[in-house]
Protein backbone atom coordinates (compact mmCIF):
# COMPACT_ATOMS: atom_id res chain seq x y z
CA UNK A 1 0.00 0.00 0.00
CA UNK A 2 1.25 3.72 -0.94
CA UNK A 3 0.86 6.75 0.73
CA UNK A 4 0.65 9.69 -2.41
CA UNK A 5 -0.04 12.43 -0.65
CA UNK A 6 1.87 12.00 2.22
CA UNK A 7 5.51 13.62 2.29
CA UNK A 8 9.40 12.14 3.94
CA UNK A 9 8.05 9.11 5.96
CA UNK A 10 9.45 6.82 4.31
CA UNK A 11 10.22 4.75 7.15
CA UNK A 12 6.32 4.13 7.05
CA UNK A 13 5.98 4.08 3.45
CA UNK A 14 8.23 1.05 3.12
CA UNK A 15 6.33 -1.24 6.43
CA UNK A 16 3.44 -0.18 4.65
CA UNK A 17 4.54 -0.73 0.78
CA UNK A 18 4.22 -5.06 0.86
CA UNK A 19 1.22 -5.02 3.49
CA UNK A 20 -1.55 -6.42 2.36
CA UNK A 21 -4.92 -4.96 3.84
CA UNK A 22 -6.07 -7.67 6.01
CA UNK A 23 -2.74 -7.34 7.93
CA UNK A 24 -3.70 -3.37 9.30
CA UNK A 25 -5.57 -4.96 11.38
CA UNK A 26 -8.82 -2.64 13.12
CA UNK A 27 -7.54 -0.25 14.95
CA UNK A 28 -4.42 2.34 14.19
CA UNK A 29 -2.76 4.92 15.89
CA UNK A 30 -0.67 7.95 13.68
CA UNK A 31 1.03 9.54 16.38
CA UNK A 32 2.75 12.69 15.32
CA UNK A 33 3.85 16.25 16.11
CA UNK A 34 1.68 19.32 14.85
CA UNK A 35 0.95 19.92 11.09
CA UNK A 36 3.37 16.55 10.29
CA UNK A 37 0.80 15.36 8.05
CA UNK A 38 -1.31 12.55 10.26
CA UNK A 39 -4.73 13.31 8.79
CA UNK A 40 -3.15 13.45 5.38
CA UNK A 41 -1.31 9.95 6.12
CA UNK A 42 -4.80 8.60 7.40
CA UNK A 43 -6.85 9.72 4.15
CA UNK A 44 -4.10 8.18 2.27
CA UNK A 45 -4.16 4.95 3.97
CA UNK A 46 -7.91 5.06 4.18
CA UNK A 47 -8.26 5.46 0.65
CA UNK A 48 -5.50 2.51 -0.07
CA UNK A 49 -7.81 0.14 2.40
CA UNK A 50 -10.76 0.58 0.66
CA UNK A 51 -9.01 0.44 -3.01
CA UNK A 52 -10.58 -2.01 -5.37
CA UNK A 53 -8.05 -2.28 -7.74
CA UNK A 54 -4.37 -3.84 -7.66
CA UNK A 55 -1.88 -1.24 -6.59
CA UNK A 56 -3.64 0.34 -3.60
CA UNK A 57 -4.49 3.43 -3.84
CA UNK A 58 -4.75 3.35 -7.84
CA UNK A 59 -6.54 6.36 -7.41
CA UNK A 60 -8.48 5.20 -10.52
CA UNK A 61 -11.28 2.74 -9.59
CA UNK A 62 -14.94 3.54 -8.20
CA UNK A 63 -13.97 3.32 -4.52
CA UNK A 64 -10.38 5.84 -5.07
CA UNK A 65 -12.96 8.36 -7.61
CA UNK A 66 -15.52 8.90 -4.47
CA UNK A 67 -12.87 9.60 -2.16
CA UNK A 68 -11.18 11.84 -4.47
CA UNK A 69 -14.33 13.42 -5.23
CA UNK A 70 -15.47 13.52 -0.81
CA UNK A 71 -18.45 11.13 -1.52
CA UNK A 72 -17.20 8.21 -0.88
CA UNK A 73 -19.69 7.19 1.98
CA UNK A 74 -17.60 3.98 3.12
CA UNK A 75 -14.91 7.21 4.88
CA UNK A 76 -15.51 9.69 7.34
CA UNK A 77 -13.62 12.06 9.11
CA UNK A 78 -14.92 13.12 13.00
CA UNK A 79 -13.37 16.02 14.34
CA UNK A 80 -11.36 18.49 12.34
CA UNK A 81 -7.56 18.31 11.08
CA UNK A 82 -7.02 21.73 13.08
CA UNK A 83 -7.07 21.47 16.57
CA UNK A 84 -10.67 19.80 17.44
CA UNK A 85 -11.45 16.11 18.59
CA UNK A 86 -14.97 14.87 17.74
CA UNK A 87 -17.69 15.38 20.99
CA UNK A 88 -19.35 12.77 22.92
CA UNK A 89 -22.42 13.05 20.80
CA UNK A 90 -20.33 12.55 17.48
CA UNK A 91 -18.29 9.07 19.42
CA UNK A 92 -21.63 7.87 19.99
CA UNK A 93 -22.87 9.28 15.84
CA UNK A 94 -20.20 7.22 14.45
CA UNK A 95 -21.04 4.26 16.65
CA UNK A 96 -24.42 4.24 14.90
CA UNK A 97 -23.51 4.99 11.56
CA UNK A 98 -20.96 1.85 11.96
CA UNK A 99 -23.61 -0.21 11.34
CA UNK A 100 -24.73 1.51 8.24
CA UNK A 101 -24.07 -1.06 5.30
CA UNK A 102 -21.35 -0.47 3.44
CA UNK A 103 -20.36 -0.38 0.11
CA UNK A 104 -17.78 -2.14 -2.72
CA UNK A 105 -15.05 -2.83 -0.38
CA UNK A 106 -17.41 -4.37 2.53
CA UNK A 107 -16.50 -2.50 5.14
CA UNK A 108 -15.81 1.19 6.38
CA UNK A 109 -13.17 3.15 7.55
CA UNK A 110 -13.70 5.94 10.08
CA UNK A 111 -10.77 9.03 10.81
CA UNK A 112 -10.95 10.10 14.24
CA UNK A 113 -8.67 13.21 14.41
CA UNK A 114 -6.86 14.56 17.53
CA UNK A 115 -8.05 11.56 19.72
CA UNK A 116 -5.78 12.46 22.16
CA UNK A 117 -7.65 15.80 22.85
CA UNK A 118 -11.30 13.23 23.72
CA UNK A 119 -11.86 13.61 27.28
CA UNK A 120 -11.75 10.42 29.29
CA UNK A 121 -16.00 10.22 29.14
CA UNK A 122 -15.71 10.38 25.13
CA UNK A 123 -12.05 8.27 25.32
CA UNK A 124 -14.72 5.51 27.43
CA UNK A 125 -17.28 5.86 24.72
CA UNK A 126 -14.65 5.24 21.84
CA UNK A 127 -12.98 2.08 23.81
CA UNK A 128 -16.71 0.67 23.59
CA UNK A 129 -16.96 1.18 19.93
CA UNK A 130 -13.29 -0.52 19.16
CA UNK A 131 -14.48 -3.39 21.49
CA UNK A 132 -17.35 -3.88 19.00
CA UNK A 133 -16.85 -6.32 16.09
CA UNK A 134 -17.86 -4.08 13.68
CA UNK A 135 -16.98 -4.10 10.12
CA UNK A 136 -15.36 -0.81 10.23
CA UNK A 137 -11.27 -0.29 10.71
CA UNK A 138 -10.46 2.89 13.10
CA UNK A 139 -7.21 5.30 12.47
CA UNK A 140 -6.86 7.90 15.36
CA UNK A 141 -4.71 10.65 14.99
CA UNK A 142 -2.78 11.89 17.91
CA UNK A 143 0.21 14.26 19.42
CA UNK A 144 0.51 12.15 22.31
CA UNK A 145 -0.64 8.40 22.88
CA UNK A 146 0.51 9.20 26.18
CA UNK A 147 -3.03 11.34 26.87
CA UNK A 148 -4.73 8.25 25.67
CA UNK A 149 -6.39 5.88 27.94
CA UNK A 150 -3.97 2.66 28.38
CA UNK A 151 -7.13 0.50 27.39
CA UNK A 152 -7.65 2.60 24.28
CA UNK A 153 -4.02 2.69 23.03
CA UNK A 154 -3.68 -1.04 24.31
CA UNK A 155 -6.30 -1.90 21.57
CA UNK A 156 -4.17 -0.01 18.64
CA UNK A 157 -1.33 -1.12 16.78
CA UNK A 158 0.76 2.93 16.60
CA UNK A 159 2.30 3.95 13.73
CA UNK A 160 4.63 7.49 13.88
CA UNK A 161 4.42 10.17 11.43
CA UNK A 162 7.90 12.04 11.36
CA UNK A 163 8.77 15.49 10.90
CA UNK A 164 10.00 16.67 8.16
CA UNK A 165 13.75 17.26 7.08
CA UNK A 166 14.14 20.96 6.40
CA UNK A 167 15.71 20.52 2.81
CA UNK A 168 11.32 19.01 1.94
CA UNK A 169 10.06 21.61 3.82
CA UNK A 170 12.35 24.13 1.42
CA UNK A 171 10.85 22.60 -1.85
CA UNK A 172 7.44 22.62 -0.69
CA UNK A 173 7.62 26.28 0.15
CA UNK A 174 9.62 27.15 -2.79
CA UNK A 175 7.23 25.42 -5.14
CA UNK A 176 4.62 26.80 -3.87
CA UNK A 177 6.40 30.47 -4.87
CA UNK A 178 6.08 33.77 -3.79
CA UNK A 179 9.07 33.81 -1.09
CA UNK A 180 13.10 34.34 -1.76
CA UNK A 181 14.96 30.65 -1.01
CA UNK A 182 16.44 32.23 2.19
CA UNK A 183 12.98 33.26 3.48
CA UNK A 184 11.90 29.54 2.90
CA UNK A 185 15.10 28.51 4.83
CA UNK A 186 14.08 30.72 7.79
CA UNK A 187 10.53 29.49 7.67
CA UNK A 188 11.68 26.11 7.24
CA UNK A 189 14.72 26.37 10.29
CA UNK A 190 12.02 28.04 12.89
CA UNK A 191 9.27 25.24 11.77
CA UNK A 192 10.45 21.77 13.80
CA UNK A 193 9.44 19.33 10.66
CA UNK A 194 6.10 21.34 10.22
CA UNK A 195 5.28 22.16 6.54
CA UNK A 196 2.11 23.94 7.70
CA UNK A 197 3.77 25.36 10.29
CA UNK A 198 6.35 27.16 7.90
CA UNK A 199 3.88 28.10 5.26
CA UNK A 200 2.24 29.83 8.86
CA UNK A 201 5.38 31.36 9.55
CA UNK A 202 5.99 32.53 5.75
CA UNK A 203 2.18 34.37 6.03
CA UNK A 204 1.74 36.26 9.19
CA UNK A 205 5.90 36.14 10.08
CA UNK A 206 7.22 34.03 12.87
CA UNK A 207 5.26 34.17 16.36
CA UNK A 208 7.14 36.39 19.08
CA UNK A 209 8.02 32.65 21.55
CA UNK A 210 9.92 31.40 17.96
CA UNK A 211 11.96 34.60 18.23
CA UNK A 212 13.04 34.51 21.60
CA UNK A 213 13.26 30.54 21.27
CA UNK A 214 15.82 31.48 18.16
CA UNK A 215 17.40 34.27 20.28
CA UNK A 216 17.91 32.04 23.15
CA UNK A 217 19.36 29.35 21.54
CA UNK A 218 21.34 31.24 19.64
CA UNK A 219 22.80 33.05 23.23
CA UNK A 220 24.21 30.35 24.73
CA UNK A 221 27.78 31.31 24.72
CA UNK A 222 26.59 34.45 26.97
CA UNK A 223 25.11 34.61 30.19
CA UNK A 224 23.92 38.00 29.82
CA UNK A 225 22.05 36.96 26.70
CA UNK A 226 20.66 34.21 27.94
CA UNK A 227 19.01 35.72 31.17
CA UNK A 228 18.07 38.58 28.89
CA UNK A 229 15.97 36.28 26.64
CA UNK A 230 15.06 34.17 29.41
CA UNK A 231 12.92 37.47 30.97
CA UNK A 232 11.67 37.96 27.47
CA UNK A 233 10.17 35.09 27.65
CA UNK A 234 8.22 36.12 30.87
CA UNK A 235 5.93 38.72 28.82
CA UNK A 236 4.52 35.29 26.93
CA UNK A 237 1.23 33.99 27.45
CA UNK A 238 0.82 30.73 29.31
CA UNK A 239 -0.16 29.02 25.80
CA UNK A 240 3.12 30.87 24.26
CA UNK A 241 5.45 29.84 27.08
CA UNK A 242 4.79 26.36 26.37
CA UNK A 243 5.42 26.71 22.76
CA UNK A 244 8.90 28.91 23.25
CA UNK A 245 9.47 25.44 25.82
CA UNK A 246 8.46 22.92 22.38
CA UNK A 247 10.41 25.06 20.25
CA UNK A 248 13.19 25.60 22.51
CA UNK A 249 13.81 21.72 23.37
CA UNK A 250 13.97 21.25 19.28
CA UNK A 251 16.35 23.52 18.79
CA UNK A 252 18.47 22.17 21.58
CA UNK A 253 18.65 19.10 20.51
CA UNK A 254 19.14 20.24 17.05
CA UNK A 255 22.66 21.69 18.59
CA UNK A 256 23.29 18.28 20.41
CA UNK A 257 23.24 16.33 17.17
CA UNK A 258 25.53 19.31 15.61
CA UNK A 259 27.95 18.09 18.10
CA UNK A 260 27.10 20.97 20.72
CA UNK A 261 28.31 21.31 24.11
CA UNK A 262 26.18 18.01 25.24
CA UNK A 263 26.29 18.33 29.18
CA UNK A 264 25.55 21.79 28.89
CA UNK A 265 22.84 21.46 26.05
CA UNK A 266 21.19 18.03 27.90
CA UNK A 267 20.84 19.20 31.81
CA UNK A 268 19.25 22.83 30.01
CA UNK A 269 16.91 20.09 28.03
CA UNK A 270 15.83 18.13 30.97
CA UNK A 271 14.84 21.29 33.06
CA UNK A 272 13.02 22.58 30.71
CA UNK A 273 11.33 19.06 29.62
CA UNK A 274 10.57 19.63 33.81
CA UNK A 275 9.38 22.58 33.61
CA UNK A 276 6.76 21.49 30.72
CA UNK A 277 5.48 18.64 33.14
CA UNK A 278 5.26 21.27 35.85
CA UNK A 279 2.84 23.75 34.06
CA UNK A 280 -0.14 21.05 34.29
CA UNK A 281 0.50 22.05 38.11
CA UNK A 282 -0.63 26.14 37.04
CA UNK A 283 2.63 27.68 37.91
CA UNK A 284 2.97 31.38 36.85
CA UNK A 285 5.03 32.14 33.38
CA UNK A 286 6.72 34.83 35.70
CA UNK A 287 7.69 32.25 38.09
CA UNK A 288 8.85 29.79 35.38
CA UNK A 289 10.89 31.76 33.73
CA UNK A 290 12.36 33.14 36.67
CA UNK A 291 13.01 29.79 37.89
CA UNK A 292 14.97 29.59 33.71
CA UNK A 293 17.12 32.40 34.16
CA UNK A 294 17.89 31.75 37.61
CA UNK A 295 18.68 27.78 36.11
CA UNK A 296 20.72 29.18 33.44
CA UNK A 297 23.26 31.20 36.03
CA UNK A 298 23.93 27.85 37.84
CA UNK A 299 24.51 26.29 34.70
CA UNK A 300 27.09 29.44 34.16
CA UNK A 301 28.67 29.67 37.53
CA UNK A 302 28.81 25.85 37.72
CA UNK A 303 31.40 23.22 36.20
CA UNK A 304 29.51 23.42 32.88
CA UNK A 305 31.31 25.65 30.67
CA UNK A 306 29.75 26.72 27.52
CA UNK A 307 31.70 27.20 24.43
CA UNK A 308 31.65 30.51 23.47
ZN1 LIG B 1 -8.52 2.33 -6.26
Amino acid sequence: MRFPSLLGNERLKRLFADMPPEKVGSAIILAGGDGTGKVTAATDLATALLCTGADRPCLTCPSCRRMRAGTNSDFELFGDGADKAPNIDQVREMRSRSFVRSGDAGFKVFVIANADRLNPQSQNALLKVLEEPLNTVFILTCTNTMDLLQTVRSRCTVYNIEPLDEATIVSQLEKAGGYTRQQCRDAAASAQGSLEKARDILQNGQPSYEKIAREFSLSLGSEYAVYKAACAAGALSRDDYMQFCISLCSRLSQLIQQGGDTALLVSLYDYIQNQMNTMAQNPSVSALCGALAAFCGDLYGGNICPKS
